[in-house]
């Protein structure tokens, strides 16, 4: 993926951000020393913050799970986005705009698809208007309260009776090379004969975020199964990550405050008729992490809505549970129960605009559905009272810790009159799963040394003093190929270094957590010292050992020579024993 756009793009974008007020948006951060903290968003570190940002090395780290990355990979793994789609999110807050010309081979295949796709809505739009029956359902969908403008918008269209009419489009128009199987639009039968997936079905172009056509929602006419047919997922279409409506909700509010998640396309296109416009739908699934994640990075509140029947209660309570580990301070869920035998067009038809967003004002707030849901289940019983807390507790138990979270327990304590208090949660292995799979750095390094790693990450262009090669001693270790790694790059910084020595990672990371800091301007001038005080200790030990090896007569005369020699050179700090062993040889 990272294909897609140049290095030097990707590096401008991230002297472009700054991770601490990125992260901040995110998750409060709070300076403590030179760095910001939080509890990890990726791990449970209960009450004791283990999540670090560093302005200074444009990092974060989780002393606890190990989490690390930059700005990019910070997105990717909050927000669940693919490697281009956090670049992309990022150079926006940047006002950088993305090179035009991107050349890879994802790209191209990711450009067919789209353009396959827009070739196909063109022609599904053009029947909605000139095929008979296309006219029909136009008037039927009108008839169902959506506006002309709005099929207009969303370029709703139509799929014809027949086996082969966009294939035999595609084929009459020099469009031949959009009939495969990677855009998802066709589908062999086992003679091999080609034929289009769609057919007989109104149809509903699903936009990314950013307005691409990435794939098709059909909807029957007739009694046809299944009632809705989605495109085949592929690079460009992922059904667990895309909403119906995002693009058109982007479009038309400059300021979003708020998003509605409804059910279906149609409801999608009513609200948005009535002058609703911040409606958006899953794709005929059922909410996932990632969808409210996307909606939580545009908006605070989001608002659920389900039929008021039983298949609506049961789809809020899988919703709820699987947002609850998202919901962070600042951000608000809300749940709306429509009445049975209801959905938002019949509403909206009978009420009207206004009455249905009062319904939305007076929504439920998560907290008192979390607690109707659980209490309604128990009665009054000091028993009952124990099992609905129990209850009570495991249900947010996967919720991150905040002040949302504790106002929750001490609300729900009052409730059922129990002081509830979080479990102080053992942690499970596998959440540390990177810990014991990266290789430790088992290459002990003395003080000095560390300390002049150190210094170079710090000010990596001091790799080029001569001095330092007294450490590179064969290419294999550490040491070479670190300081090699400095010299042949331009300004490397803390997360390329991370990145280039990943079996090192916990060994870097601990090593610049330590405080003792060397100003930039005494850096030069410490390394030469710390050189020369390792090489000086270099000759004490080669001294020592000679001398052990004297006095236990297994010198060779090569040795002695050496030996000489050194106590000769440091004839002025040399003890009796010494002299005497000088005398002797
Ligand atoms: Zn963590």
């Amino acid at each position: 993926m990272a294909g897609f756009l140049p290095d030097s793009f990707i590096q401008r974008v991230l002297d472009e951000t700054d991770v601490v007020s990125l992260i901040d948006s995110y998750i409060p951060l709070q300076k403590k020393g030179k760095d910001h903290w939080s509890l990890c968003p990726f791990c449970e570190d209960g009450n004791n913050p283990s999540f670090s940002v560093s302005s200074q090395k444009q990092f974060y780290y989780c002393f606890r799970c190990r989490a690390s990355g930059n700005a990019i990979g910070f997105l990717m793994n909050y927000q669940s986005k693919d490697f281009l789609d956090a670049v992309e999110t990022l150079a926006a807050n940047a006002g950088l705009e993305l090179p035009k010309k991107i050349n890879s081979e994802s790209f191209e295949k990711y450009k067919k698809i789209i353009d396959a796709n827009v070739a196909a809505k063109e022609y599904f739009v053009s029947q909605i208007s000139k095929n008979p029956k296309g006219k029909k359902i136009n008037d039927y969908i009108l008839n169902r309260g959506i506006s002309a403008e709005v099929i207009e918008e969303f370029e709703i269209g139509f799929a014809p009776e027949g086996w082969t009419n966009l294939h035999d489009h595609f084929m009459n128009s020099n469009k031949k090379e959009f009939i495969n199987d990677e855009v998802g639009l066709f589908k062999k039968s086992e003679k091999n004969k080609v034929y289009d997936g769609f057919r007989n079905r109104i149809i509903f172009p699903i936009k990314s975020k950013k307005g691409h056509v990435i794939g098709f929602g059909g909807r029957v006419i007739d009694d046809e199964m299944p009632k809705y047919l989605n495109s085949p997922e592929n690079e460009v279409f992922k059904k667990g990550k895309e909403l119906y409506g995002l693009h058109e909700v982007l479009k038309n509010n400059r300021s979003l405050k708020k998003v509605i998640v409804v059910e279906g396309y149609t409801d999608v296109l009513s609200l948005f008729s009535k002058n609703i416009k911040y409606a958006v739908a899953t794709l005929g699934i059922a909410t996932s992490k990632n969808h409210l994640e996307k909606l939580f990075s545009h908006v605070d509140e989001v608002i659920f809505c389900f039929d008021g029947d039983e298949a609506g209660m049961k789809a809020a309570e899988s919703a709820m549970k699987i947002c609850l580990p998202i919901i962070r301070d600042g951000k608000i869920l809300k749940f709306l129960f429509l009445p049975n035998n209801e959905d938002p067009s019949s509403l909206l038809e009978k009420e009207g605009k206004e009455e249905f967003e009062k319904r939305i004002e007076s929504s439920r707030v998560l907290s008192d559905y979390l607690f109707e849901l659980v209490l309604n289940k128990y009665d009054d019983s000091i028993e009952n009272k124990a099992a609905a807390s129990k209850e009570f507790m495991s249900l947010i138990s996967s919720m991150p810790g905040s002040n949302y979270k504790n106002i929750l327990i001490q609300e729900f304590s009052k409730k059922v009159d129990i002081k509830l208090e979080e479990e102080v949660k053992v942690i499970p292995k596998r959440k540390q799963i990177k810990v014991s799979e990266e290789k430790e750095f088992d290459y002990e390094l003395d003080k000095v040394t560390k300390s002049i790693v150190k210094t170079l990450i710090e000010s990596p262009e001091l790799s080029h003093l001569d001095e330092l090669n007294f450490l590179m001693r064969s290419e294999e270790d550490f040491l070479s190929k670190f300081i090699n790694f400095l010299r042949t790059k331009d300004k490397p910084t803390f997360p390329m270094i991370l990145h280039a020595f990943e079996e090192q990672k916990t060994f870097l990371i601990n090593l610049t957590e330590d405080k003792n800091l060397i100003s930039p301007d005494a850096a030069k001038e410490y390394i030469i010292q710390a050189i020369n005080f390792l090489k000086r200790n270099d000759k004490v030990k080669f001294q020592d050992k000679l001398r052990s090896k004297y006095l236990d007569g297994s010198m060779t005369e090569k040795e002695k020579i050496e030996f000489k020699k050194t106590l000769l050179e440091n004839f002025d700090n040399l003890d009796e024993s010494e002299i005497q062993i000088l005398k002797e040889i």
